[in-house]
């Protein structure tokens, strides 16, 4: 045994910083954006996937890009110490699903549609909106090459603002052209910084080489008016690429899902072609994106599977939830049921479990205590109706029946029933 005398004080454990707990009084939201976001993407004929939290880094250096703010800066990436492997916490969840589908030979029997939901992990600096373990609704087509696909999803995103109540964000669109239009953009942008080098800073000057896209998403002052005048990549695109960005635009509008055109969408990540895109809310002062996606026809086979062209999205949930107003309050439960005495406590238990049977979510009160005293938890725990059992109305086959709250979760003062046990479902059910 070591000698504990002078060990050190034990560190206060805390969450890690960045890293968010979700406690009950916030989970009715997550609840709901989850719910509703599964709910829409099944209709809409997708099917849930998901992949490891961790894979091996090369996987996310590989897809991301080396020169992207997450491969260099963001990603926690760390070597397994009982087997010396070099593995990385997910950035975003599209190189993962890509791996796990060329793994699985997931498109087979043909193209097929995924969403998928989870925590990813960047080491940014934690402020609001910005988080280092965050979570993610992500879609992604994997066989299409759209662009019918590419405004389905756009569509399917609408439809999700809507059943969410939101309607202050707006869709951005671009397009990035396909490979060889990007080399020849890459020439005309590299001559346009060479010309404002002084307007360059140190990050941006060591991009200019290796990745000079990525420096028109720089946030840097001088940076972003040089970017004010650079050309356009619009410009640089071949028929092919402008006519599948127009019929985009077209099937747009024909759904009648509003857009601009935004050449400025760069995206974090290199493996994006073709058609680029982010939905962004100016609800918090300056424009905040809250979901980014695009086309990535060429990542299955740099990632070593067979030529498939693809499209996806990732929603960052927690700035979708500061968007959506409290629920905490919406009645989790339909009643709390409160008893005194044994043989009370014994059909309590038969009444719950009944209850239950008929898809109603019922509390039975647990700890004892006085009539007085469960009240109270049952006001507390926010229950539509109290269900009262005492010897009285085990003896006469009956239960007290008293609402204390409406539909909406609002208080109200009710009549206290008496009803009869058997009838006690249909009851709460007509309330
Ligand atoms: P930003 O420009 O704000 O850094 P990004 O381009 O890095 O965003 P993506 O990689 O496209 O973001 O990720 C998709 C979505 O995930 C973003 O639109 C955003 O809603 C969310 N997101 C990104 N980084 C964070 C973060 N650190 N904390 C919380 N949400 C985030
Ligand atoms: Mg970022």
């Amino acid at each position: 045994m070591e000698n504990t005398s002078n060990a050190p004080t034990p560190m206060k454990l805390q969450a890690v910083r960045g890293m968010n707990d979700v406690l009950p009084a916030d989970s009715a939201k997550w609840e709901f954006f989850e719910e509703t976001v599964t709910r829409v993407a099944r209709q809409y004929g997708y099917r849930n996937m998901r992949a490891p939290i961790v894979e091996h880094t090369p996987l996310f250096v590989r897809s991301i890009g080396e020169v992207t703010d997450i491969v260099e800066k963001e990603m926690y990436s760390f070597e397994d110490k009982l087997n010396g492997e070099k593995l990385t916490l997910r950035p975003e969840l599209t190189a993962g699903l890509v791996r796990a589908a060329i793994e699985a030979n997931l498109t087979y029997n043909g193209p097929v549609r995924i969403y998928s939901l989870g925590e990813v992990f960047r080491h940014e600096r934690p402020q609001k909106g910005r988080y280092r373990q965050f979570n993610q609704f992500d879609v992604e087509c994997f066989g299409f090459d759209g662009p019918d696909v590419d405004a389905e999803i756009m569509i399917m995103t609408a439809r999700i603002w809507r059943e969410l109540g939101i309607d202050d964000v707006r869709l951005e669109i671009n397009s990035l052209g396909n490979a060889d239009e990007r080399a020849a953009y890459r020439q005309k942008l590299i001559a346009h910084y060479e010309a404002h080098l002084d307007a360059l800073d140190d990050e941006a000057k060591r991009r200019l080489h290796t990745n000079p896209m990525r420096i028109l998403d720089s946030k840097v002052a001088s940076v972003i008016e040089v970017n004010r005048t650079a050309p356009n990549l619009l410009d640089s695109l071949q028929d092919d690429s402008r006519a599948h960005f127009e019929t985009l635009q077209q099937l747009l509008r024909e759904a009648n899902v509003p857009f601009e055109v935004n050449p400025r969408i760069v995206r974090g990540m290199d493996y994006y072609n073709r058609t680029a895109f982010e939905f962004v809310t100016e609800r918090f002062g300056s424009p905040l994106t809250v979901c980014g996606g695009g086309r990535y026809d060429g990542l299955f086979e740099q990632l070593g599977g067979k030529s498939t062209p693809a499209i996806g999205f990732g929603m960052g949930i927690e700035r979708m939830l500061m968007m959506l107003a409290d629920r905490s309050n919406l009645a989790p439960l339909d009643a709390y049921l409160v008893h005194a005495g044994d043989a009370a406590r014994v059909a309590a238990g038969k009444l719950a479990e009944t209850l239950r049977d008929s898809g109603l979510a019922v509390a039975q009160h647990a700890g004892g205590g006085s009539f007085k005293s469960q009240m109270k938890k049952a006001d507390a725990s926010g229950a539509r109706f109290a269900l009262i059992l005492g010897d009285n109305e085990v003896a006469a086959g009956t239960v007290a029946v008293k609402p204390m709250r409406n539909a909406a979760g609002e208080p109200i003062q009710g009549e206290q029933a008496i009803i009869m046990g058997s009838a006690v479902a249909a009851h709460l059910r007509r309330g």
